[in-house]
């Protein structure tokens, strides 16, 4: 996919702030630090659009990139931050469970997990949610430079088998070192516009 133009449109944090365009819609998901904001800024080709939004303090909202007039790419914050505090967790999963369950233009929701470890709890919980809802996901298995190719089966076997997933449902390894992933993740999205 050739990236022509993106643009941050929005930060929000109700339906009355997305966007209406009608353009069709992939969130992102991940627990924090897994590589999300790396992951955008490859499939993008941008040094430092996406920036870690998760750190305490920061506000978390619902950032809409986009790209070349056609599609969305709405960033989530990212879940599992231990020193959130119980209420901002709630405030989180209101905006999140929002916006997930009632967006006509969502088309799927793509999940990044971190191929060198089995998902998390919070990564389960995530991926529960989005079949519990009949939520089209994509599995991205990101930081696979840091596993040897060899060993690449193997551990993409520990992602299905730990989410419970699919035969038929992606599962994508991802490298926002290398690049590996990016246009088989761009053809997977493509087939859901
Ligand atoms: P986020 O919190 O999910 O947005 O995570 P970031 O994109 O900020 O990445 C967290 C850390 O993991 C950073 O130090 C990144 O450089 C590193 N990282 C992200 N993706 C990859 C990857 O594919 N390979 C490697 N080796 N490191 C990565």
């Amino acid at each position: 996919m050739k990236i022509s133009q993106v643009e941050m449109v929005i930060s929000a944090v109700k339906p009355e702030q997305y966007p209406d365009d009608g353009l069709p819609e992939f969130a992102l998901a991940g627990r924090s630090n897994v590589g999300k904001s790396s992951f955008i800024n490859k499939m993008l080709n941008r040094k430092s659009l996406a920036r870690t939004s998760s750190k305490p303090g920061k506000t978390q909202t619902l950032n809409f990139y986009k790209i070349n007039n056609e599609l969305f790419f709405v960033d989530v914050p990212g879940y599992g931050y231990a020193k959130v505090s119980k209420k901002e967790r709630e405030a989180w999963g209101k905006m999140i469970e929002r916006y997930l369950t009632g967006r006509s233009v969502l088309k799927a929701v793509v999940l990044i997990v971190d191929l060198r470890h089995p998902p998390t709890g919070d990564d389960r919980m995530m991926y529960d949610f989005l079949k519990y809802y009949n939520i089209p996901t994509i599995v991205v298995a990101t930081k696979a430079d840091k596993i040897p190719k060899g060993k690449w089966d193997k551990h993409k076997k520990v992602v299905r088998e730990t989410l419970e997933m699919d035969k038929e449902e992606p599962l994508i390894l991802f490298s926002a070192e290398t690049g590996v992933g990016v246009e088989e993740t761009w053809a997977v999205i493509q087939k859901f516009m």
